[in-house]
């Protein structure tokens, strides 16, 4: 299955790896994909694409696909209880997307894996990578069944435990918040919209609920201790203290839950010779703001377009200008997400009066538009 040779070895089929994937066999170039995991996640996780990831994936051929699967969010508000402290519209924003992609992470990697085929790609699985060498010409990457492919390049988009990463021993810089989240996707009666992104910022803590195709609705909370599988109960008591008042939010039913404790790292350089990183392998952070998922697959296209270059001739200092362009980005994404978290779990006597401060500036139409553009990603264009 494996071949001997080829361009480009990604190693890790998330959203990252077949971004870089699809990127690179759209031209022409011999990539081979390979991931440990025996078949893919069927799981919802990063459920927010935005503005400005659409528009860096256009060239890709997915972008119709996903805004036909998606659900287009209009506005994101926080909120205390019922009142709303910071509207963000986002109708007014300069892009075709004015909204921000509601769609599960799952339909987003099978809509990246389905134009991957189309090109003629496809992910070799399960092969896991347990060591990198390099040398002048190229990486000879060896996997635990014992084989090995030789490849000019090797792209570490191997998630937060990155055993590329480590095989270059790049170091991933950083610590972990001592709040644990809580996340259920869940169907609702009443209460919330089905267009709105909601950060309640309550008395009794933070808590998000987020629409989702189908009828369904993502929550998320950070709490003292989370359970490893929230049920109907436990959700329902996050949205009774936190959530809306005047009308009831009643859960009917939970689809999916998990828990997951949040590290904020980012690697130190993106480029050991011929060793690429992106996504999560180089980057992590608070889900606050979802910006997780679209930092890597902006990577992933970075990288494409990068390495297609540098394979056609071009200098291989146009891979520092990937890490050197794309580093900061993360370093502002990491940053956005940290004074979010931080913000949200303030100590509780401290947060009446972050609300109010919160009010005043919402009144100042900059700010607002700020965070619009901060939040959609087009601030980075
Ligand atoms: C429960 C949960 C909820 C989340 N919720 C959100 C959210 O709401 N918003 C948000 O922005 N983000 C969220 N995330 C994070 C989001 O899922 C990641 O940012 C995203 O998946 C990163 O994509 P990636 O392709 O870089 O890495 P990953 O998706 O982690 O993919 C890495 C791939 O590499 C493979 N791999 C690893 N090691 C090897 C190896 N040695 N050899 C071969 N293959 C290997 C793995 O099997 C995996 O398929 C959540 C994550 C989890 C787990």
């Amino acid at each position: 299955m494996l071949p001997t040779t080829t361009d480009v070895l990604v190693v890790g089929a998330g959203p990252t790896g077949l971004t870089v994937a699809v990127g690179l066999a759209r031209l022409g170039r011999h990539v081979t994909v390979v991931d440990g995991q025996a078949e893919g996640a069927n799981t919802t996780r990063a459920a927010v694409v935005h503005a400005r990831t659409l528009e860096v994936l256009e060239p890709l051929g997915v972008v119709d696909t996903l805004v036909a699967q998606g659900l287009h969010a209009n506005r994101f508000t926080v909120r205390d209880r019922d009142r709303v402290l910071v509207p963000v519209p986002f109708g007014g924003l300069p892009t075709a997307y004015p909204y921000t992609l509601m769609i599960s992470q799952e339909v987003t990697e099978a809509v990246l894996l389905a134009r991957l085929t189309e090109l003629g790609g496809r992910v070799l699985r399960p092969y896991t990578v347990t060591g990198v060498e390099q040398d002048a010409a190229g990486a000879t990457v060896t996997f635990a069944s014992g084989e090995s492919v030789r490849a000019a390049y090797v792209v570490g988009a191997d998630g937060m435990h990155s055993t590329v990463r480590a095989q270059a021993g790049i170091a991933f810089t950083g610590s972990a918040y001592p709040e644990s989240f809580s996340l259920a996707d869940v169907r609702l009666s009443g209460g919330v919209p089905d267009d709105e992104v909601i950060l309640y910022f309550s008395p009794a803590g933070v808590l998000v609920v987020a629409p989702l195709p189908g009828g369904t609705y993502r929550i998320v909370a950070t709490v003292a201790e989370a359970p490893k599988e929230p049920d109907v109960a436990f959700v329902q008591g996050l949205l009774d203290t936190r959530g809306p008042e005047a009308s009831r939010a009643v859960v009917k039913e939970v689809v999916w839950g998990s828990r997951f404790q949040v590290h904020h790292r980012i690697a130190d350089t993106y480029r050991e010779r011929r060793i690429l990183l992106a996504g999560d392998a180089a980057h992590v952070h608070s889900p606050a703001g979802g910006q997780g998922m679209n930092a890597g697959i902006t990577d992933g296209v970075a990288l494409a377009q990068a390495l297609d270059a540098v394979l056609g001739g071009g200098s291989p200092d146009l891979l520092d200008a990937y890490g050197a362009t794309r580093r900061p980005v993360a370093q502002q994404v990491v940053s956005l997400a940290d004074r979010l978290t931080r913000l949200a779990t303030v100590d509780r006597r401290v947060r009446p009066v972050r609300n109010v401060v919160l009010r005043l500036l919402a009144t100042i139409p900059a700010f607002r538009r700020r965070l619009a553009w901060r939040l959609s990603g087009l601030v980075y264009r």
